[in-house]
């Protein structure tokens, strides 16, 4: 199993000792630090099948400066990490930041091009418009290699995703009991294009909700895009795990 989605340093001490024990299950996990103040420690937890990513979340896009483009540039060589993010467009928590977040992504998809490293993309609004904002983005600036990370289902972001090779990455809301639609977007994509993620400690699935995730929850996710589209477990398994080496490049 390989959880391309966490946030390790979100989590409490006691958190990630139990976090840590049950890592030797996972195949790989990429740990997400999100802003300045958290590629350091991000870095510094990326040990042994943890890899790290480093990027300025949408919410923290008006951090944006050559100072901080600067460290990001320095950070992002460090060889643990394998992706750049998450950046992307969310509308949900900060809409009236709608330009720092494009500038922002801008910055960090030339960043990913630059080095051969994948864009993780995050987007969330109330009424599906930043989503309709990052299809369009998608389409115009067709980044070589990124993901859709926490995919939700909008159909004109599946539509575009689809169009530019991306991955979709799915997330706890697919174990959810109400999003049918999404298990059947889970079933009709192409199978290399598949990823699952725990967005630890957010999105827990469904038997945890309303916990704290942690990266080995992914196998509840697993089992239901299993189940989605009518493989055995290990099948499902062997099919993510490879996918995410050849979009992170770990070994
Ligand atoms: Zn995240």
């Amino acid at each position: 199993m390989t959880d391309t989605h966490a946030h390790l340093d979100f989590l409490e001490p006691e958190e990630l000792a139990e976090a840590a024990a049950h890592l030797p299950k996972l195949r790989a996990v990429l740990t997400l630090g999100v802003d300045p103040g958290r590629w350091e420690k991000t870095l510094s937890l990326a040990q042994g099948n943890v890899y790290a990513a480093v990027g300025l979340h949408p919410t923290s896009a008006h951090l944006l400066s050559p100072e901080v483009e600067e460290a990001l540039r320095h950070y992002a060589r460090s060889e643990r990490v394998r992706a750049i993010g998450e950046t992307g467009l969310d509308y949900y928590w900060t809409p009236e930041t709608r330009a720092a977040q494009l500038k922002a992504l801008d910055f960090q998809a030339a960043l990913a091009e630059a080095l051969g490293l994948p864009l993780v993309l995050h987007v969330r609004s109330k009424d599906g418009k930043a989503e309709e904002d990052l299809a369009a983005w998608l389409l115009l600036h067709r980044p070589k290699r990124t993901v859709l990370h926490a995919f939700s289902g909008h159909p004109a972001l599946e539509a575009a995703g689809l169009e530019v090779g991306a991955y979709f990455s799915f997330a706890g809301p697919l174990t959810y009991r109400k999003n049918a639609a999404l298990r059947e977007a889970a079933a009709r994509l192409p199978e290399d294009r598949l990823l699952v993620e725990t967005d630890t400690p957010f999105l827990p699935p469904e038997p945890f909700r309303g916990k704290r995730n942690r990266p080995h929850y992914v196998r509840f996710t697993l089992e239901k895009l299993a189940e989605a589209r009518g493989l055995p477990f290990a099948e499902a398994e062997a099919l993510t795990d490879r996918n995410a080496r050849v979009c992170f490049g770990w070994p």
